[in-house]
């Protein structure tokens, strides 16, 4: 089964707000912040939101127990050369981890960190530490560690990295890991060749570690470390590789979630789900956007 959704944003609607975006994009799944990606502001959970927002994903055939949580980017558990900061992290994920559970989401998407200053080995065990720290046997989560394209010092831009954070994990029942197709091609994997990746996986960590896979065009070519999304089909990937990975018989059942860039200022994700439902790329696609925005004047 094809399990498909995007980025919707969380808002006033909160859990609701983000199941009735998903609904109107075709989408059978999604993934949220709970605020802005960009800052830790946040607002508490709504219980009768959330209960609505149940109620219309089952209405809706949204798998309720597909949708996922991506924590905001300045969360950064490799670096701990400002204690403050690295025990600000480790909290503001704490509280994350408390919101998914509020929200019964689970999935918790994270980016491994940056290592700044560090030597790479002092940047894992920063974040190996922190995970150890942070995480409860009781959690009802799983971590999911984002496979970075390797902008600046970024940490998990290899199978091997995120092993060894794997490995240095006690509750490891609580890790798993997220693909994302521009951040490969960007750190230097070939997507048309996306077996011999996904065979190297499945020997170091095991493709069953992998909850999501974040689908995304680059506009980069392969190993230009830029992280630069682009829309389906419109960068240096290419529609049918997309299609490829999302169609692939190892990585059924496993949620696909869209974070490409929005056009005119619209999200693009009920066009782009359809080309991905119809295997059939759209060149219209900005018109088509433009048409939707002119008719909604
Ligand atoms: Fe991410
Ligand atoms: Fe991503
Ligand atoms: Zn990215």
């Amino acid at each position: 089964m094809l399990v498909i959704g995007s980025h919707v944003s969380y808002g006033k609607n909160q859990l609701l707000g983000c199941a009735k975006q998903a609904i109107a994009y075709g989408a059978n799944t999604f993934m949220f912040y709970t605020g802005a990606p960009q800052n830790t502001i946040r607002t508490q959970v709504n219980k009768y939101l959330t209960i609505e927002a149940y109620k219309l994903m089952k209405e809706n055939n949204i798998l309720a127990d597909k949708i996922i949580c991506h924590a905001p980017y300045i969360i950064n558990l490799a670096n701990n050369i400002f204690p403050d900061k690295y025990e600000f992290s480790m909290k503001f994920l704490r509280t994350e981890i408390d919101r998914c559970n509020l929200l019964k989401v689970k999935y918790l998407i994270i980016h491994p960190g940056s290592a700044v200053k560090h030597e790479k080995d002092i940047a894992l065990n920063n974040i190996i530490n922190a995970l150890n720290k942070v995480l409860k046997p009781e959690d009802d989560i799983t971590i999911l560690l984002e496979t970075m394209a390797g902008k600046g010092t970024e940490i998990g831009i290899n199978i091997e990295e995120l092993k060894i954070i794997l490995d240095g994990v006690l509750l490891k029942a609580k890790i798993g890991f997220c693909l994302d197709t521009c951040h490969l091609n960007d750190s230097g994997i070939n997507i048309s060749k996306i077996d011999d990746y996904l065979n190297k996986f499945d020997s170091i960590i095991g493709l069953n570690k992998i909850k999501c896979i974040h689908i995304n065009d680059s506009k980069n070519e392969i190993g230009f470390k830029k992280d630069r999304h682009a829309n389906i089909g419109y960068g240096m990937i290419g529609f049918d590789n997309l299609i490829n990975i999302i169609y692939h018989d190892k990585l059924k059942h496993i949620p696909k979630i869209l974070e490409t860039p929005h056009i005119e200022e619209k999200p693009p994700y009920k066009y782009e789900i359809e080309m991905i439902k119809n295997k059939k790329f759209n060149p219209n696609l900005m018109e088509d956007i433009i048409i939707e925005k002119i008719n909604n004047y």
